[in-house]
């Protein structure tokens, strides 16, 4: 299959509609992101390369990093892990308070921000946040095999003035117990590494490891076990969108993971690792073109989990 002659024709047809979506205008250094913007790259687990449109200009992953930070979670404290947040489908917003109530501090998933904030405390154990946040960024190059990338201090001191949701939920879960650091400190960690800034190609090496049963092909660094790498991969199918999750699943049927600058990290188990982005979102917080750019890449490769 020429996949550079489908990523073409994906783009050729979104390109008309450039703009659409609404960028995510709650934290204001991501409000000034101009929307007619796309790039999409395919990293396969044989070695090969496919881009299109802005394919390499970096934009702030946000929840996207969730993937990685719980990928150095599990590694850290294996399936203890699952007694301070849950694997679910939460079926509500991303930013969701209510549910946390109900359900005593403990989060449906480590995708919702609650749960990823949960994670990321876990990681915060025994360090510093400065410790933290370097162990972090060190673990995103190692995995996406690339020095070049950085964290946008300006993206994360932006959230850290305005993220008074999140100071919620986790001064909620340190009432139950489930955050164990000063709320400051964990949530400093959490906003830096939402504001890590990857382009669509370091994004879609990054997530090779989940594509191939663990292992980084190109590199051949063994990031987790075969076991490790699907079951991450099946919470990215069941909980990576958010209340849009199960629609995502609908349409494209691959493991993904959004966030709210308007990236998606999609992995083709065993074929190939995907990141897309347009910054131009969708009523539940996830990339418009995005999702139409991998349903449509799905329809066009018959890479879906599900067969074609
Ligand atoms: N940093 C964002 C927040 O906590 C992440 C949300 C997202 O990407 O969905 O609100």
């Amino acid at each position: 299959m020429d996949l550079q002659a489908v990523l073409d024709s994906i783009y050729a047809e979104l390109s008309p509609r450039l703009g659409e979506g609404k960028v995510a205008d709650y934290i204001p250094q991501l409000a000034k992101i101009d929307p007619h913007q796309f790039g999409m790259a395919i990293a396969t687990t044989d070695g090969k390369l496919y881009s299109v449109g802005s394919a390499d200009t970096g934009f702030s992953i946000q929840s996207i990093s969730k993937v990685f930070m719980l990928t150095l979670a599990l590694g850290k404290v294996g399936e203890g892990l699952w007694k301070r947040v849950g694997r679910e489908p939460s079926g509500t917003s991303f930013n969701s308070i209510v549910q946390l109530e109900r359900e005593e501090g403990i989060p449906r998933n480590p995708f919702i921000n609650a749960g990823a904030i949960a994670v990321t405390d876990v990681v915060l154990s025994g360090h510093a946040p400065r410790e933290a946040i370097g162990e972090f960024l060190r673990f995103v190059r190692y995995v996406a095999d690339d020095e070049s990338v950085v964290i946008d201090d300006k993206v994360a001191r932006s959230e850290t003035e305005t993220g008074f949701r999140n100071f919620a939920l986790a001064n909620f879960m340190r009432a139950y117990g489930n955050i164990q650091h000063p709320v400051e400190h964990t949530l400093g960690v959490y906003f830096h590494q939402c504001a890590l800034s990857m382009s669509c190609i370091q994004l879609a090496r990054a997530g090779l490891y989940l594509a191939a049963q663990g292992t980084n092909p190109l590199t051949g660094h063994s990031v987790v076990s075969p076991k490790r790498a699907r079951r991450i991969n099946a919470l990215m199918l069941m909980c990576g969108h958010y209340d849009g999750s199960g629609d995502f699943a609908y349409r494209v049927g691959l493991p993904g993971k959004s966030g709210v600058g308007g990236g998606i990290l999609a992995v083709a188990p065993g074929i190939a690792s995907i990141g897309v982005w347009s910054p131009g979102l969708n009523k539940v917080g996830n990339s418009q073109l995005g999702s139409v750019a991998l349903e449509l890449l799905a329809a066009r490769t018959g890479w879906s989990v599900f067969g074609d």
